[in-house]
């Protein structure tokens, strides 16, 4: 599957002489893959996590947004595969528009794939998404350690809307701070808050 075609539902839903949203591009090779989680004050205010994933970001949206707290259990919907510039968008997308809203970069950075099978072995990262049960190990200006993606609903064999969940691996570690207020979060590109990213316009 092209890279065109996998950004098929992602071009669908917006029109790019409205939005600063970028349309995609060819592929970009990186090292490291990347991560990123954005704060996007739509119609709901939620987080966006997104994971590179060969020459895309895997996303899910995620109400409460990530946690460094094991305790918490952070739900996760998929939405779909966004381009790689993506990363790096933080503006304003018009009123009425699919998403139509504020994002800021709240936090970036490389991840390490940590995706093995029950014998321990190393399992190609993208299988495992496929499977429902990734790992990963953050490296973020925020956000560091590892971290669980699991899908407990829909999936493979079945119909209907998935729902995943991201938690942060327990592994010895004292309890984190949980998410900041994302109203007073500050964007890791810019220094930016929501609102200041808004006072600035739909442009950068
Ligand atoms: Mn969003």
């Amino acid at each position: 599957m092209g890279e065109r075609n996998r950004l098929r539902d992602y071009r669908g839903k917006r029109d790019f002489h409205r939005t600063g949203e970028p349309e995609g591009g060819p592929p970009s090779s990186g090292e490291e893959p990347r991560f990123v989680v954005q704060i996007h004050d739509a119609s709901t205010l939620h987080f966006d996590f997104r994971l590179q994933v060969d020459d895309v970001l895997k996303s899910w949206s995620i109400p409460k947004g990530p946690s460094d707290d094991p305790q918490d259990k952070r739900l996760a919907m998929p939405t779909e595969d966004h381009p790689m510039e993506y990363e790096e968008f933080e503006g304003v997308i018009p009123k009425g528009d699919y998403g139509g809203g504020t994002v800021i970069v709240w936090d970036h950075g490389t991840y390490e794939p940590l995706s093995h099978d029950r014998k321990g072995r190393a399992v190609d990262f993208a299988e495992s998404l496929t499977h429902g049960h990734a790992t990963f190990r953050l490296h973020g200006s925020k956000l560091h350690g590892e971290y669980a993606l699991t899908r407990f609903r829909g999936g493979e064999d079945t119909d209907g809307e998935e729902a995943w969940l991201l938690v942060r691996a327990a592994k010895g570690r004292a309890p984190g701070h949980g998410t900041p207020d994302p109203r007073r979060a500050r964007s890791a590109r810019t220094g930016r808050t929501l609102a200041q990213v808004t006072a600035d316009g739909p442009r950068e």
